[in-house]
C-alpha cells in the first residue's frame, strides 16, 4: 500500500471510530486541553493503579489529525508506566517535530502522523492529546 494510503486509512479509520473514547465530566477529568489554532479541544481522564495507567479515557471534539493521534496514544500507553509512557511522549513529539526518528515498531501506527512534521500548524493537532498527557502524569504523580 502506498504511504499516502495508508496513512489515510490509518488517520480515518481513528477519526470514525477512535478508541478509549468516551464521555469524561468536568469532575473526571484529569486535564482539559485546547488547540485553538484548529479548534481541537479533548479532556483526558487518566487512572493509575500501582505503578501502571490502568485507564485511559478521552471525550471532546478536534480535527482528524488529532482525534485519531488521541485514539492511537490511548491504545499505546495503556497498561504502561508513567515513566514508559513519557518516553513515548518525547519519541512521539520529536518525530512529529522533526528533531528525531523513531523506529516505527516503536511507535505502531502512529508513525503515519511523521508527516505532519511538513505542516507546521498540523503540529501542534497531532502533539496536543500527548501534551495533555504529559501534564495528566505530573498531576497524577504530584
Ligand atoms: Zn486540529
Amino acid at each position: 500500500m502506498a504511504f499516502e494510503d495508508l496513512y489515510r486509512e490509518v488517520i480515518l479509520r481513528h477519526f470514525k471510530k477512535p478508541q478509549n473514547f468516551g464521555p469524561v465530566s468536568d469532575e473526571e477529568a484529569t486535564v482539559e486541553d485546547e488547540n485553538p489554532t484548529c479548534g481541537d479541544h479533548f479532556r483526558l481522564r487518566v487512572e493509575l493503579q500501582g505503578d501502571r495507567i490502568s485507564s485511559i479515557r478521552f471525550d471532546g471534539r478536534g480535527c482528524a489529525i488529532s482525534t485519531s493521534s488521541c485514539s492511537m496514544m490511548t491504545e499505546r500507553v495503556l497498561g504502561k508506566t508513567p515513566s514508559e509512557a513519557r518516553a513515548m511522549i518525547s519519541e512521539f513529539l520529536g518525530m512529529v517535530q522533526g528533531t528525531c526518528d523513531p523506529s516505527d515498531e516503536s511507535l505502531g501506527d502512529l508513525a503515519v502522523l511523521r508527516s505532519v512534521r511538513d505542516f507546521p500548524v498540523r503540529v501542534k493537532c497531532a502533539g496536543l492529546c500527548w501534551q495533555a498527557l504529559s501534564k495528566a502524569l505530573d498531576k497524577l504523580s504530584a
